[in-house]
């Protein structure tokens, strides 16, 4: 009898023809997430097991095949050869002491010697047998053992369905760049991307020594956070100290956060296409804060000819926060560090600024020059 992880895939069905090609990357993202335990990865009819793993970290396999987005959902249970001895064995561990229960089973393997409801009866009869304080429910039993005879002479067993991320395997739906903060809103947005099948890069502005180690440290820990679902393992960041100086020195004060987003799009568009993606990817919810209305999203697209996608446009704060809790990104977005958007935030931002007067402010600076010097300083941190 060996400890498996049975994981059944997502919208991966629906994609007809290249069904082949969703299968693999499902499968080399399956592996990417497992890496570092060791473990063998084998399809099976409509599924994947993962065996021959150490028994003790079946917990820490379930917990990462959750991130994976095409897993529809997983089990952890036993496989067994498809003898009533051996189902039984596996059943014991699986079924519960007490209170009320029933034996599911489903047969692939149609000349099994016994029916679904025969094989069910045997089961749960050995197990009333063996726990007096079980009893049978078959309507609304508080735990179901459900047993799965396969074709090539074994049997799964086991006690749950556990619902996977869904989604549809990350590498499928082109390549993104997101703009990452160290906000709450941009690594769900991230998520969001990669859930629907996106590889999405990151890149992240700084302004070093106005902005601190300790900012830089929070957005690596919500970079590996967000990780763990996209499978990305690497993050730029630009240093825009310079382009913030001179358009406080320069520009009108009310205009900083809007032309600091238009340089921002620049470089990352810049960026995108040296690193062949797609679209740019932000955080931004429509009227959450001044820059955020439909005028300041006009402004900054007005720079780029690469689409912006921004998954939260219609989201309100309260369904975006609950989204970061239950990616386990929400405690570390609200450390409080600086970002750089928050360095020389004016008192009064514009809230519809006009794009005449906004191009005039910036006529005031050497745009191209700026955006040259900013790209220069790009890093990568790989963790
Ligand atoms: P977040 O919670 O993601 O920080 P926010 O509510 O603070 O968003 P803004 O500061 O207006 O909103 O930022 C809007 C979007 O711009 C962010 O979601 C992110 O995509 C991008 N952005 C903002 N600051 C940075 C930064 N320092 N580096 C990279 N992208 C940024
Ligand atoms: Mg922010």
């Amino acid at each position: 009898m060996e400890k498996v992880v049975i994981i059944r895939y997502a919208e991966i069905h629906l994609k007809g023809k290249n069904r082949g090609y969703f299968e693999r990357v499902f499968a080399v993202n399956l592996e990417k997430s497992l890496k570092g335990i060791r473990h063998e990865l084998h399809r099976t009819s409509g599924r994947w097991l993962v065996e021959k793993f150490e028994e003790t970290r079946a917990e820490e396999i379930a917990e990462r095949i959750s991130k994976v987005f095409g897993v529809h959902s997983y089990s952890v249970g036993y496989l067994v050869g498809s003898s009533l001895e051996e189902i039984y064995a596996g059943a014991a561990l699986i079924a519960p002491r007490e209170g009320t229960f029933k034996v599911e089973t489903h047969r692939a393997y149609k000349k099994y010697p016994l029916t679904s409801m025969e094989l069910s009866a045997q089961i749960g009869g050995r197990l009333l047998h063996e726990f007096p304080a079980l009893a049978v429910d078959v309507h609304r039993p508080q735990n179901t053992v459900y047993i799965d005879v396969r074709e090539n002479g074994t049997a799964l067993v086991f006690g749950s369905f556990e619902e996977g991320a869904g989604g549809m395997p990350v590498g499928t739906s082109g390549r993104g760049l997101l703009l990452i903060s160290g906000g709450i809103d941009s690594p769900v947005a991230g998520y969001m991307m990669a859930k629907r099948g996106m590889t999405v890069e990151l890149l992240h502005f700084h302004s070093y020594p106005y902005t601190n180690e300790g900012a830089k440290e929070k957005v690596v820990a919500l970079a590996k956070i967000l990780s763990q679902y996209s499978l990305v393992t690497e993050l730029c960041t630009i240093r825009v100290t310079k382009i913030q100086e001179e358009i406080h020195a320069k520009c009108a004060a009310e205009l900083n956060v809007t032309l600091l987003r238009r340089f921002m799009f620049r470089i990352a568009e810049r960026f995108a296409s040296e690193n062949g993606l797609q679209c740019l990817i932000t955080g931004e919810s429509l009227g959450q804060v001044a820059s955020q209305t439909i005028e300041g999203m006009t402004s900054s697209n007005a720079v780029v000819t690469l689409p912006v996608l921004r998954p939260l446009v219609g989201f309100d704060k309260d369904e975006i926060i609950l989204r970061s809790k239950k990616i386990g990104a929400y405690d570390t977005s609200i450390l409080p560090f600086e970002d750089c958007c928050t360095v020389f935030l004016p008192e009064h931002p514009a809230i519809k600024p006009k794009l005449a007067y906004i191009e005039e402010e910036e006529s005031k600076l050497d745009v191209d020059a700026l955006v040259e010097e900013a790209l220069g300083t790009a890093e990568r941190i790989t963790f």
